[in-house]
């Protein structure tokens, strides 16, 4: 048995739950723009938009899929998906295309404030501040969350955002990227995942031991994979792994 040396961790539902957060930055992020956008317009004597939240949002949701089907190398590019599309609305409703330019950046950046208000788990930062004792870290995420701005940042010195690579997991190379900024063989890395597809598989695939963040799931697992129903039984299956050693 070969010692584990790092230990990568997936963020998104793995460290905090995703889905309140990523539900009040959609909605703020757009509603932000069409009342900044308004307010502006206004003061210049120019009417509203016809954008209203739920049929805009929708028009800007349905712009993203559209992108993404078209270049599908930037699917995972959530970032630079959703600043295309409102640049494309935003033209779409007369705005100059500098204008429009200006306000989706604007609004991105009003995205990128609310999407980083994540609440990691009350045992998240305790735990890792203990592995960091052992282990090497690092995070990889197909998110579009501010890798340095995240309240969790201090612990990872390698952070990987898949969909910037142009590679969003199951794609091996994001796992790949951050064993070479590691240093470290996939034997003697971990990866801690909520995805069975995105995290585990790829990460087994690989040869890293891998650990499912799942309440559910009694499959018989592959070699080298372990289920815990929450971060905080972690150090467990490190236990274990170090006794078997
Ligand atoms: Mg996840």
């Amino acid at each position: 048995m070969t010692t584990l040396k790092a230990i990568t961790f997936d963020l998104d539902d793995t460290l905090w739950d995703n889905h309140g957060v990523m539900a009040r930055t959609e909605e703020g992020h757009y509603r932000w723009l069409l009342e900044a956008l308004n307010a502006w317009r206004a003061a210049r004597q120019e009417p509203a938009l016809g954008l209203s939240p739920a049929g805009g949002g929708n028009d800007y949701l349905q712009r993203r899929q559209q992108l993404a089907r078209e270049v599908p190398e930037r699917r995972g590019d959530f970032t630079w998906l959703r600043l295309r599309a409102l640049e494309a609305q935003l033209e779409a409703e007369g705005l100059p295309r500098s204008a429009a330019l200006l306000w989706a950046a604007a609004a991105m950046n009003e995205f990128h404030r609310l999407r980083v208000q994540v609440t990691p788990h009350p045992e998240a930062a305790g735990l890792l501040a203990a592995l960091t004792e052992r282990y090497q870290l690092a995070a990889i995420t197909n998110g579009n969350i501010h890798l340095a701005r995240q309240p969790l940042a201090a612990y990872f010195p390698v952070a990987i955002a898949a969909g910037e690579l142009l590679a969003p997991k199951p794609d091996p190379t994001s796992f790949l990227t951050a064993l070479s900024r590691l240093n470290v063989a996939p034997e003697c890395a971990m990866h801690v995942g909520d995805s069975w597809l995105e995290d585990i598989l790829p990460a087994q695939q690989l040869g890293m031991h891998a650990v499912w963040v799942s309440a559910t799931g009694d499959q018989q697992l592959p070699p080298r994979v372990h289920r815990i129903a929450h971060i905080k039984e972690l150090p467990s299956v490190l236990e274990t792994l170090d006794k078997r050693r």
